[in-house]
């Protein structure tokens, strides 16, 4: 039987009662997910379905990620609601290809792991599951596993087995909309030109599932996160190169000033806080160049210059502390978020 996964939090469970209700049938994971956004959330999921599997010893195949494909597909429903008619061209598509899969391996029976989810229409997936099963002359087993005590059953698996938990279906329309009804910003759309990994990013969670394991106690920590948007700098009106470190943060979107004075190769300007490094400056305190260093040596570096590790001031470095009238625009968020760590 080839059982298409969504994600460990809904497989871990539904494949240990699919595994109890067949046990005569040789059960083949699928990973067919075409729809979650960003790429690196794919991979986190996929990362994380991986170990479930491994340690249930099931064999799993993953599908093409052909995002372009399932774009086109739900082209025109980008503003539907969640269980409505993109998500039916969603299931339709993965289900598609996951009795595509089930007639190449030359086997009879499918099913998915979206059954168990309590955010997804069942009546929806049984309409499409048994259409798909009737045309393609399958068998679609449908099951619920939700009812009976089956999601605290599903729950306690989630948690002995340290899974990762997303809080997002996984398209970026219902990211968008799920974060603006929340009045929060889309952090996990923020991804570093560099290898940086930015603290609650999906990045540093990749991190952390690659090496968590069943005897691990994770726990979840509040903090207060921050995302640059964009930042420019301007000496005598023509932008100079820069780089604004973490936690560099105005009300202001535009400063104008000069620098007042310099104290050890720190200029300080006039205007709200802001000091201005050199690129040389960074290269002598953490003995690191830019595209190098890391979240953690930028705090290093702030709280050097700034005595204080969590202060706000915009810290911009520069290749040198200019003489004239400097111009800063930028844009920046703090907000609260949460993180796992391993204890
Ligand atoms: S909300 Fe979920 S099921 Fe619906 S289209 Fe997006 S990813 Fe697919």
């Amino acid at each position: 039987m080839v059982v298409h996964i969504c994600c460990s939090v809904d497989s871990h469970y539904f494949l240990e009662e699919i595994r109890r209700e067949f046990p005569d049938e040789k059960i083949v994971g699928f990973f067919y997910d075409p729809n979650i956004h960003p790429y690196s959330e794919y991979r986190l999921r996929l990362l994380d379905v991986q170990r479930s599997c491994k340690e249930l010893g099931i064999d799993l195949i993953e599908g093409d990620y052909d995002y372009e494909n399932w774009l086109e597909a739900v082209r025109g429903l980008e503003n539907e609601p969640e269980k409505g008619e993109r998500c039916r061209v969603c299931f339709d598509n993965r289900l598609s290809e996951t009795v595509r899969l089930t007639k190449e391996l030359g086997e009879k029976r499918w099913t998915t792991t979206l059954l168990i989810s309590p955010l997804k229409s069942q009546n929806m997936l049984q309409e499409i599951g048994n259409s798909l099963a009737k045309e393609s002359g399958t068998e679609f087993i449908f099951r619920d596993y939700r009812s009976n005590g089956g999601v605290q059953k599903q729950s306690k698996a989630v948690k002995e087995n340290r899974l990762y938990r997303q809080n997002y279906c996984g398209c970026l329309f219902a990211l968008k909309q799920q974060r603006d009804n929340q009045d929060r910003l889309m952090a996990e759309m923020f991804s570093p030109i560099t290898k940086q990994v930015l603290p609650g990013s999906i990045e540093s969670r990749i991190e952390l599932y690659s090496r968590v394991t069943k005897r691990d106690r994770v726990v979840r920590e509040t903090f207060l996160n921050y995302r640059l948007l964009w930042g420019r700098v301007k000496v005598r009106k023509k932008v100079v190169p820069s780089y604004f470190l973490f936690y560099s943060h105005s009300e202001r979107k535009k400063i104008t000033g000069r620098v007042e004075y310099i104290i050890d190769e720190v200029g300080y300007l006039n205007r709200d806080g802001v000091k201005i490094v050199t690129f040389s400056k960074v290269f002598q305190i953490v003995g690191k160049e830019i595209p190098d260093i890391t979240i953690e040596e930028e705090l290093e570096i702030r709280e050097k210059i700034d005595k204080y590790r969590y202060s706000l001031s915009p810290i911009i470095v520069l290749e040198e502390i200019p003489n004239e009238k400097i111009e800063i625009e930028i844009e920046s968020r703090i907000f609260t978020d949460s993180l796992e760590r391993i204890l």
